[in-house]
């Protein structure tokens, strides 16, 4: 038989669906699992017999995604079954300049990317507000939160626990301190609906992103209050906190920590470093509010999630919290002196311990931020703020002069060869 790496290009793309195919289908059994039994564990060695194991089922050669160039004991917490590692490319923008409380300083921010054009037009927007004289960025609130839905019988009881509830918010707190050392509950507030009663636990975090934390901790919380109150069930998730959704509420509640960032682009920055104008940027912000009203969405900006995709994948950040974290708002006033551009994250989730942050490739890219471990994830957050408007006013000024299509043209094009 073929080494898996014999095979032809071609003969790897067809052969590499054939579990798909209606017989293999009929004919898939038990050697058809993942051999994780006889296979567990993250040494070099177990991840290469599950890789290999893989290429004989598959056909297809795993080289380059078993190219990993860190222990792979490393990977424990973060992925199972694990067969190599993913290798994005990634770049890097700036130097964005920051006025924060958190963040002070010129940052280089890491990005990871397979979009053209992306860190390029990033990084024409942080030299330009580099160049106009840097971002102010400001952490407006720091709070992560989870909606556990608790179930009575009627109305009433539901309308007695939502008083009740608030009542005992010390106690919860006591139970929540006894699961996490960095977790603190820090607000409950009721929502009823019809007999069922949402409950919004709002968690300081620390450095970590916390969703394993708090959900841990607020679990404790309903255990508690099952055992003194009662009770007959509760669910720890009732959607409403938002985590990896978009929603309203992330505009008015938050989740993770809310940051802001504003900048005056001068009108000769705007010309030497955009070509564009005061007023033709104001222009492309102020028409563009139709066609998302028109959508509907939530929130109301350029771009933000190319820019937080990117630099969470670079850092180790959970990808899947772009969906919440990309809901905000950017803001263009037309002033005498030049553009005042603001960009405003009211949930964004990253953090600077935990999670993939440890991972060796993410730690060195948080590291070149000064932002890897415990007392740096506010500098992180006004950091990512700054590094976002920088791509909003890029965007806006593209779109502005019709530069957009070419700059993809040239950056961001890869045709079949
Ligand atoms: P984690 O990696 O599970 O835990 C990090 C732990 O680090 C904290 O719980 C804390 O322990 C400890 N720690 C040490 N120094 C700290 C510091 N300075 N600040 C804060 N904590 C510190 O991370 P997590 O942030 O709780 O969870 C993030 C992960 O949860 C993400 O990777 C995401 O994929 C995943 N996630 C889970 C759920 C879920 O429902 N479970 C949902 C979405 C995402 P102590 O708690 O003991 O203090």
């Amino acid at each position: 038989m073929k080494k898996a790496e014999e095979f032809t290009g071609q003969e790897q793309s067809s052969m590499g669906r054939v579990l798909e195919e209606e017989s293999a289908l009929k004919e898939f059994g038990l050697s058809d699992l993942l051999p994780r039994l006889q296979n567990q564990g993250y040494s070099a060695e177990r991840v290469a017999r599950r890789r290999r194991w893989l290429e004989e089922k598959t056909k297809v050669s795993l080289r380059h995604i078993g190219d990993c160039s860190f222990d792979t004991e490393e990977l424990r917490g973060n992925i199972e079954n694990p067969i190599g590692v993913a290798q994005v490319p990634m770049g890097v923008a700036g130097p964005v300049l920051v006025h924060g409380r958190h963040a002070n300083g010129l940052f280089y921010v890491p990005m990871a990317t397979t979009e053209g054009a992306l860190i390029r037009s990033y990084e024409r927007g942080m030299v330009a507000l580099t160049r106009g004289g840097g971002v102010q960025t400001a952490l407006l609130e720091d709070e992560n939160q989870i909606t556990p839905t608790f179930f009575f019988d009627d109305v009433s009881s539901a309308l007695e626990f939502s008083e009740w509830a608030p009542q005992h918010l010390m106690q919860m707190q006591a139970e929540a301190a006894r699961s996490t050392q960095h977790g603190k509950l820090t607000s409950l507030k009721c929502y009823q609906v019809g007999r069922q009663v949402l409950v919004n636990f709002g968690f300081s975090t620390g450095d970590a992103q916390g969703m394993n934390m708090i959900v841990k901790a607020a679990d404790a919380v309903c255990r508690w209050v099952q055992a003194n109150y009662r009770i007959s069930s509760y669910l720890i998730f009732s959607g409403m906190c938002s985590e990896k959704r978009a929603s309203g509420f992330l505009m008015s509640r938050g989740k993770g920590k809310r940051v802001t960032a504003g900048a005056l682009l001068p009108h000769d920055v705007l010309k030497m470093y955009l070509h564009a104008t005061a007023e033709q940027m104001f222009r492309v912000w102020q028409s563009t509010v139709i066609g998302h009203l028109q959508a509907g969405t939530i929130g109301y900006n350029g771009h933000y999630a190319n820019g937080l995709t990117a630099i969470f994948i670079a850092t180790g950040q959970d990808v899947a919290n772009v969906v919440n974290a990309a809901c905000g708002v950017t803001s263009f006033e037309l002033l005498p002196e030049g553009l005042f551009v603001s960009a405003t994250l009211p949930a964004l989730s990253v953090a600077t311990v935990g999670g993939g942050t440890g991972l060796p490739t993410q730690r060195e890219a948080i590291s070149m931020m000064g932002c890897y471990g415990s007392g740096k994830v506010k500098k992180l957050a006004e950091i990512i703020a700054a590094a976002v408007l920088g791509g909003e006013v890029s965007m806006a000024a593209a779109i502005a002069t019709r530069e957009f299509v070419a700059a993809h043209e040239h950056y961001g094009r890869n045709r079949p060869k």
